[in-house]
């Protein structure tokens, strides 16, 4: 029989979700036959070597500002190797945008959560039947495009959060979803703002797995607001959370847990001082990630942030008498924004580091599938970029704020 490999690209820009993804392949019992490789960069010897064995599929998780890179890799692999390859797609951008990937020259597109769809897919890929008709799954043939909320929620414990075969790992996604509604966020829509958490049971199952088979001694973990663990994502769970925090600190070989830095963050308004001493007791981290976003409580209404800039600043101070080095989110340019706003953003991160705080910069995106999207993007004036820089210099600031205004740029420009 010829053999079927999966090609799927390890670019940094997806490697959770690859990471997630390819756990629930390799775990998944009927594709025991499928050679998996992910390699950073895929390469025609890669993909000609494949070719020559059986059938070759070639996957992409894309994000909204990889489309240039990944559909110029795309138009060159179809020059070259013609349908001999089917090209699937998924991710944000293809979740938001599925038909524009498909002009594009991929041949499927999952979207939505792909958990459960995308080792479907693979299966029937495999076996020579029509995917369309998978739920979630958008071929040329697909009359009406489905959007994630229309689709069944993945049930978190059902998959494993990274891939431990294949040894492609990453931080363990301990919750889902998010109820708030940001403008500038594409987590609602991309989860339809169900909240979802990992169990505890299960989050021990896969690290202690880790450890044993793969000499994690640390552990990150992976949510939209971390404080929220264990509810339904407007609250505080307390004893859920010190449940969590106590149980995976025990596990024998896991030295470090870190929680609530990067690339998690907490909303300023579930900042409290018992809950942030309690967690000082589990954790490894010196930091913790704010998302306080503008100095203005006008634009974080615009925004639909639901919380203020005197809940950012008070969260701010509770961080810092707790030993916490806040890492304070902000986003410039946002929609509304005026020229004095935006200075006095600025203005407030260089006051941040005059507390012992960081600030990570981000320039607006109108990224595809949030409420923004049609927005003007983020744009820094020459004084703003300026202090920025310095801010960076210094090392004050973090972040890709300055190739994200390009991508913004173009984000905008594709859309006209
Ligand atoms: S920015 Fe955070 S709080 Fe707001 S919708 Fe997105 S994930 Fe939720």
């Amino acid at each position: 029989m010829d053999s079927h490999t999966l090609i799927f690209s390890a670019h940094s820009s997806s490697r959770y979700s690859l990471a997630a993804l390819l756990g629930a392949v390799e775990t998944d019992h009927r594709l025991s036959e499928l050679i998996t490789e992910a390699p950073v960069r895929i390469t025609t010897n890669k993909i000609r070597a494949s070719i020559a064995k059986g059938s070759t599929i070639i996957a992409y998780s894309v994000m909204s500002t990889q489309t240039n890179r990944i559909y110029r890799e795309i138009r060159y692999v179809r020059e070259k190797f013609g349908n001999s390859v089917t090209i699937v797609g998924g991710g944000a951008h293809a979740s938001a945008r599925p038909l524009e990937l498909l002009e594009s020259g991929f041949d499927y597109v999952v979207v939505g959560e792909g958990e459960k769809t995308f080792p479907e897919l693979l299966w029937y890929l495999m076996n020579g039947m029509d995917p369309i008709g998978i739920s979630g799954v958008v071929g040329k043939e697909t009359e009406d495009c489905p959007k994630p909320r229309d689709l069944e929620p993945v049930d978190l414990d059902a998959y494993p959060p990274f891939a431990l075969g294949l040894n492609i790992v990453g931080p363990i996604e301990v919750t889902r979803g998010c109820p708030y509604s940001c403008k500038f966020c594409c987590t609602p829509f991309l989860t339809g703002g169900r909240v979802r958490n990992r169990s505890i049971e299960a989050i021990v199952h896969w690290l202690e797995k880790a450890v044993e088979k793969s000499g994690f001694n640390r552990t990150w973990f992976l949510s939209p607001n971390a404080l929220s663990y264990g509810g339904r994502g407007r609250t505080v769970e307390p004893d859920k959370l010190e449940r969590l925090l106590r149980t995976v600190t025990k596990i024998e070989g896991l030295e470090e847990v870190f929680f609530g830095s990067f690339p998690s963050e907490v909303r300023p308004e579930f900042v409290t001082k018992p809950i942030l001493e309690m967690m000082r007791e589990y954790i490894a981290n010196k930091t913790l990630q704010i998302g306080l976003q503008s100095s203005s409580n006008r634009v974080l209404k615009l925004a639909n942030r639901h919380h203020t800039v005197e809940e950012g600043l008070a969260a701010i101070d509770i961080a810092l008498e707790c030993g916490f080095i806040p890492h304070v989110d902000m986003i410039f340019g946002l929609p509304g924004e005026t020229k004095t706003e935006l200075r006095e953003s600025i203005d407030l991160c260089y006051s941040l580091a005059g507390m012992g705080a960081k600030t990570h910069g981000h320039v607006f995106m109108p990224l595809p599938g949030s409420a923004f999207e049609n927005e003007p993007p983020g744009r820094l004036d020459s004084e703003s970029r300026r202090n920025l820089g310095e801010l960076s210099r210094k090392k004050l600031l973090t972040g890709s704020w300055s190739t994200q205004e390009s991508f913004a740029e173009d984000l905008s420009s594709r859309k006209s």
